[in-house]
């Protein structure tokens, strides 16, 4: 361990990601106070009760300054007017993080916002996650021997990128690095992708002529597979639309791979159809096997 301690910790969007955040670096013992920021009083309220944050502000101007670190965990969309209001006030001396799911643009948000010079900025996405929200969903041990992913940018120096990389390991996690544009076209694939199909899925059940009777009868393999459709709708529309062009490519071609079975099945092409599932499923078993190694 590298012995790495903050006095104040600032958490901008005190949800199941920014919660469970402050809530790893407290039992690791890592950090003073816990100060929580956001829109609603019910939600940092409650943070104040479960013990995730010590205090909250509605208003986190003030806070700025007095901060070691600046955690910004709210939906994607929200980060640009929250990195202006960062830059209205005393930043210099913090060092600015973010969890956002999609990295490029977040990047390009700070550029836009914090002086050139700036060498406080550090990117980092947890892969990480459930399909619950808030504060009420965060745990302690959400990052434990989860990834997360660092995309270091022009403003990134190497004190402030040593201390967000000592925080999430001490949070628990395995920290790699990775070029910001590399991470958004992957992620498009391996999360953003299974995340859309799933909402799809449900709601072309929702529509379905005969929709009642369709969920009468799902099993649970429905329930497993769509479980992550019960995830925030604003957080997934944010996603989609900061990280579109990669999402849109992945989209189309898994379109075209549902094409593909689709003709092999009206054509009765047995064989066809056996060879795709073959490819899936040997895929699949043979990563969860490499997983769980
Ligand atoms: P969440 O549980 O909904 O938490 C987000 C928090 O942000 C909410 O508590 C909300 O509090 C606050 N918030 C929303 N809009 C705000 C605004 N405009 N200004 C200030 N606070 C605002 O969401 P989450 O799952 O923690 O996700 C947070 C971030 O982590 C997202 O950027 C997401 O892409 C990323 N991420 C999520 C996962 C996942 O699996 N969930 C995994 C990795 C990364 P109020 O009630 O006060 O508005």
């Amino acid at each position: 361990m590298s012995g790495v301690h903050i006095d104040r910790l600032l958490v901008i969007g005190v949800g199941l990601i920014g919660g469970s955040f402050a809530m790893a670096l407290r039992n690791a013992g890592v950090v003073g106070e816990i100060v929580g920021a956001g829109r609603s009083l019910e939600n940092l309220e409650r943070g104040v009760e479960l013990g995730v944050i010590d205090r909250y502000t509605l208003d986190f101007s003030d806070e700025v300054g007095k901060s070691d670190v600046i955690f910004v965990s709210t939906p994607v969309l929200a980060t640009d007017f929250i990195f202006q209001k960062i830059s209205l006030a005393n930043y210099h001396n913090s060092v600015i993080t973010d969890a956002g799911s999609v990295k490029g643009s977040i990047i390009q948000s700070a550029e836009r916002h914090f002086d050139w010079g700036f060498q406080g900025f550090v990117a980092a996405h947890p892969i990480a996650g459930r399909e619950n929200s808030g504060v009420n969903a965060a745990t302690g041990d959400l990052y434990d021997g989860k990834r997360t992913i660092i995309t270091p940018s022009r403003q990134s120096g190497e004190e402030a990128t040593d201390l967000i990389r000592n925080l999430w390991f001490a949070a628990g996690s395995v920290v790699t690095e990775m070029n910001a544009d590399t991470h958004d076209q992957l992620v498009s694939a391996s999360s953003h992708l299974p995340h859309l199909v799933a909402f799809g899925l449900v709601n072309y059940i929702a529509n379905h002529s005969r929709s009642a009777e369709c969920f009468d009868l799902a099993a649970a393999g429905f329930y497993d597979f769509t479980r992550i459709a019960s995830s925030d709708p604003i957080m997934w529309r944010d996603i989609s639309l900061l990280n579109s062009e990669s999402i849109v490519r992945e989209l189309m071609g898994y379109i075209d791979r549902l094409e593909v079975l689709t003709s092999q099945i009206a054509q009765g092409d047995g064989a066809a159809v056996e060879d795709f599932m073959k490819v899936a499923k040997t895929s699949r078993d043979h990563h969860l096997r490499k997983r769980s190694q």
